[in-house]
């Protein structure tokens, strides 16, 4: 196969004679990760990058994403990626295998990423949103918010987006202005409006989880008052059978210059009143904790960048 993406030598050079990655498998858990499977994991990364990500990639951007009474809709070449994607199991490569996750080294994963990444970078984001939401369940979930949402997001079957951004609150996100009021159980009614939010409605996922930043009523100013939300799109009971829509509604997607397969949403929160989420975390610590994700991200457009580098050339 002809070197495109990423070049399998370079790739080969830096985890094994550089990093001398087999090393990791002396330590309990990367004992399944040897020198064989790691470089299964490249070859299979490889494939999937060069057979579906990356001849679906003008289609999609040509295509783009279409908005239609508060539906999104994604290229149609990304149904059939992602059931790959989703099949391979590879949105949680690094995260315990007990919610889904492959369990696999970080930087076997970015060398994964490299191949994904530089294929298809628009389909990638929505795999980027999922997990990132997914950690900040992993990490600041009760039990139960992990058993109703955690494996259903590692593996794909539902989404993940991030709700921090306002059209008064981009750069100082402090300024925010959704509220969240607390109902007489363990919900809070969440209202708002949101812009900018990637991934926020599609029609990829049977279900999208949002972690959304909001302000407690009573709640101090700026970044010190916010609080950290998970507001499913449709409510799930607590048989994790589904309820009724949760009143988070798109109302339209950015015309872009590019990007055109990740569609950037505007989202209205409980316009009707009957919006629900619940709290993740602590109360007024929201902001801390959303950097588990941002930084995440921004970890993702590095990659992105160099992927796209290499790619080029
Ligand atoms: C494609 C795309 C996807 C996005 N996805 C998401 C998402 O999924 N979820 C989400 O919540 N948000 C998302 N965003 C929003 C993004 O986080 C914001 O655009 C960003 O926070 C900047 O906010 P702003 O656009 O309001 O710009 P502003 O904050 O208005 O900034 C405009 C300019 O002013 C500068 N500036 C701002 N404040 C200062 C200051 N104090 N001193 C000096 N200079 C300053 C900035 O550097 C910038 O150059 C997305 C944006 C884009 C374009």
């Amino acid at each position: 196969m002809a070197q495109q993406v990423a070049d399998r030598r370079d790739v080969d050079f830096v985890l094994h004679e550089q990093l001398n990655i087999e090393q990791l498998s002396k330590y309990e858990q990367f004992v399944d990760f040897n020198k064989k499977t790691i470089d299964m994991v490249v070859s299979e990364a490889r494939n999937l990058a060069l057979k579906e990500l990356l001849p679906c990639q003008k289609e999609a951007d040509e295509q783009g994403c279409s908005f239609k009474n508060g539906t999104v809709t994604v290229p149609e070449v990304f149904h059939r990626a992602y059931a790959f994607f989703r099949e391979g199991e590879w949105i949680a490569m690094c995260d315990d295998p007990d919610w889904g996750g492959q369990g696999m080294p970080s930087a076997v994963a970015l060398a994964a990423n490299n191949y994904f990444n530089g294929a298809n970078f628009p389909f990638m984001l929505h795999n980027i949103l999922s997990h990132g939401a997914g950690k900040l369940v992993e990490f600041f979930g009760t039990d139960k918010q992990k058993e109703l949402f955690l494996e259903n997001m590692y593996t794909g079957l539902w989404g993940g987006s991030m709700l921090l951004t306002e059209s008064e609150a981009g750069s100082d996100v402090g300024a925010l202005t959704t509220k969240a009021v607390k109902n007489n159980n363990d919900t809070y009614a969440i209202t708002g409006n949101k812009i900018f939010i990637s991934s926020g409605e599609n029609n990829l996922v049977e279900n999208i989880i949002h972690p959304v930043l909001a302000r407690i009523e009573g709640a101090p100013d700026g970044t010190a008052g916010i609080s950290l939300f998970l507001v499913p799109k449709i409510w799930v009971n607590d048989d994790g059978s589904f309820g009724e829509f949760n009143d988070m509604v798109c109302t339209g997607i950015e015309k872009k210059m590019g990007i055109h397969g990740n569609p950037t949403c505007s989202m209205a929160l409980g316009g009707k009143g009957q919006c629900r989420g619940t709290l993740l975390g602590q109360e007024n610590q929201g902001m801390s904790a959303m950097f588990v994700m941002m930084n995440e991200a921004r970890l993702h457009v590095g990659m992105q960048g160099f992927s796209c580098a290499s790619a080029s050339y």
